[in-house]
């Protein structure tokens, strides 16, 4: 799908549905594989024509993807390479999807230009809220950028630090959502 720009999402949050885990392949850079086939063996990975992947499971689903009760988690939280920390979202230096006016983030004085994948279920559209402008967006650009390594709002529910989680209620309890 074609990536959209952040300004049309209203609010985003992973509620670990595993579906990107299941159909998508995990591209790795080389740092990222070796760490992990230091620590798992090169069977979790594989090799493409000029690429290295995680390896998948036989129903096609990320060998890290793990099911607790009706949710699916990441087994790999020490080491999930940064394309798994980034999706759905895009973080770009030029508008490479179009709609440039409504991509484009300032993130302190920098102008970037974000988009999401629209195949994530857990996308609300609309006008964006503020938790997405001052906290889940910056998150990922800061993740992008190489300046922070630590997921408050870019992971699972379950996995959300309980401060991220009051403040994702009190903007549910405001709207009656
Ligand atoms: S990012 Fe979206 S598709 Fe992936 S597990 Fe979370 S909610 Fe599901
Ligand atoms: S490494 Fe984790 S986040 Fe990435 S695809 Fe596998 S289970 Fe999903």
């Amino acid at each position: 799908m074609i990536p959209l720009p952040w300004s049309y999402v209203n609010f985003w949050r992973c509620t670990g549905c595993g579906l990107c885990c299941m159909n998508y392949d995990v591209v790795l850079k080389f740092d990222e594989w070796l760490r992990i086939i230091q620590r798992f063996g090169v069977g979790v990975t594989r090799a493409g024509l000029n690429k290295l992947y995680l390896g998948k499971k036989p129903d096609g689903s990320c060998i890290f993807l793990s099911r607790i009760g009706d949710k699916y988690i990441c087994t790999l939280q020490d080491m999930k390479p940064i394309a798994c920390k980034l999706w759905p979202f895009r973080i770009l230096n030029r508008p490479k999807y179009g709609k440039t006016r409504e991509a484009l983030f300032n993130y302190k004085g920098r102008r970037l230009y974000v988009y999401i994948d629209p195949s994530c279920p857990e996308i609300r559209w609309g006008k964006p809220s503020p938790i997405m402008i001052n906290h889940v967006i910056p998150e990922f650009i800061e993740i992008a950028l190489g300046i922070r390594k630590k997921q408050v709002y870019s992971t699972g529910t379950l996995l959300y630090s309980l401060d991220a989680r009051r403040k994702i209620s009190s903007l549910f309890a405001h709207r009656r959502v």
